[in-house]
């Protein structure tokens, strides 16, 4: 047999994988993947099950149900005063990565530039190159993660075709500033590039922050595809359903990928999150406060148990530093140790690197029942020496 596709050939399993794996294997409590616990609103979920039984179970549409994509145009003008027109701008999609897929396969010719920053979603890359692209990385490092116009500016170039641009950027709990984004959109412009932002935490912004869209600054409403995902933002990671907001000239060519990937996503999944999308603001309040709660009550446990915790500004993730525990070996191995003696897992922050990786933050997921949080955080102020 011929050999078959390099890419993937050369592709180990995701770290998700492996790490959940590994927690199950020891009993550990897993505070690596990102999957909150709870049932996720319940009124979101009878909508789901009223309509799996009562409506409609065939073909949706292949751009969505109307009644979605009417809810994601009205998201939009609710939270960032933008003007959706749901029939030619707004795109259902299989999860954030689907929409991510399609973006992606939409944009790149082969040979085209795609700047990526590190740390990045494992999902990137490898779509990237499966499309002929060439990933060009911008490194972040702990514990500030700025983006800084010497990093963008060695990144782009004119050939540079788009940027993967990641808001707020999980693993690293940056949710950008203003500033940040006005390099960004500087960069995309001078390139006459494309972005494509993978926004699926906009509602996971602590600390009275705001979500800012790429899309919304001056001069991208034409260049963005925005990406959104239903798992985040209602609690229901295993529903993927994921939605796109670009202009037509963008949206119509992504369309054409998707209608050749998934195709269409279940219609009684896409009649919840529409109801949901259009829940009241008190809903998306309390989605960031309670979020942010579980993180304080993690924070203060790690670094009660002698950890050095990093800032946390959106997401489900808190990182922390490794250097000063004394422990004698990266990010994987400190994690392969925690999961077997303390009996908790989490992830290296490496494996969000192609190169030069940091090597010494590991991310703990904090989206779990308190009581889980609090077993966790015993199992390692009992054991963290036994770790280090
Ligand atoms: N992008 C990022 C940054 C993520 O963390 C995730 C979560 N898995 C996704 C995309 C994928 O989202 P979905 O499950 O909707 O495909
Ligand atoms: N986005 C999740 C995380 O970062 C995991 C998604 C997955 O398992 N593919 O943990």
């Amino acid at each position: 047999m011929k050999p078959l596709n390099s890419t993937y050939a050369q592709l180990g399993t995701t770290v998700f994988e492996v790490m959940s794996g590994l927690a199950r294997e020891h009993r550990a409590i897993n505070l690596g993947q990102g999957f909150p616990d709870g049932r996720g609103p319940e009124d979101v979920l009878r909508v789901a099950a009223e309509t799996l039984l009562d409506g409609w179970n065939q073909y949706p549409p292949m751009m969505g149900l109307p009644e979605l994509r009417q809810a994601v145009a009205a998201h939009e003008k609710r939270f960032y005063s933008l003007d959706v027109d749901w029939q030619a701008e707004v795109m259902v999609t299989s999860g954030a990565t689907e929409a991510l897929a399609a973006s992606l396969f939409a944009v790149i010719e082969p040979g085209d530039e795609i700047v990526v920053i590190q740390p990045f979603y494992d999902a990137y890359v490898p779509l990237i190159r499966r499309a002929g692209g060439v990933p060009r990385f911008v490194t972040l490092t702990a514990p500030d993660w700025t983006l800084t116009r010497e990093a963008l500016a060695a990144a782009f170039s004119p050939r540079t075709k788009a940027i993967v641009l990641n808001n707020p950027l999980n693993p690293a709990a940056r949710v950008f500033s203003r500033a940040e984004l006005e390099l960004v959109a500087e960069f995309v412009e001078g390139a006459d590039a494309v972005a494509i932002c993978d926004e699926v935490y906009e509602h996971l912004v602590f600390d009275g922050r705001r979500h800012i869209p790429l899309l919304t600054l001056p001069g991208m409403r034409g260049r963005c595809l925005k990406i959104g995902s239903a798992g985040k933002t209602f609690s229901l990671t295993g529903w993927k359903v994921g939605y796109i907001t670009g202009a037509p000239e963008l949206l119509s060519l992504v369309a054409k990928a998707h209608q050749f990937l998934t195709f269409t996503t279940p219609p009684n999944l896409q009649s919840a999150v529409a109801y949901g999308l259009g829940k009241d603001d008190g809903y998306f309040a309390a989605l960031a406060t309670g979020m942010q709660a579980k993180r304080d009550r993690l924070g203060a446990g790690l670094r009660a148990a002698g950890f050095e915790v990093l800032d946390s500004q959106g997401t489900y993730f808190l990182n922390v530093d490794i250097a000063s525990t004394g422990f004698d070996g990266d990010d994987l191995a400190f994690c392969r140790r925690m999961t077997e003696a303390a009996g908790v897992t989490a992830i290296p922050v490496s494996a969000f690197y192609e190169r030069d990786p940091v090597r010494t933050v590991v991310r703990f997921c904090f989206c779990k029942e308190d009581s889980v949080l609090d077993e966790a955080m015993d199992r390692l102020a009992r054991q963290l020496a036994k770790v280090a």
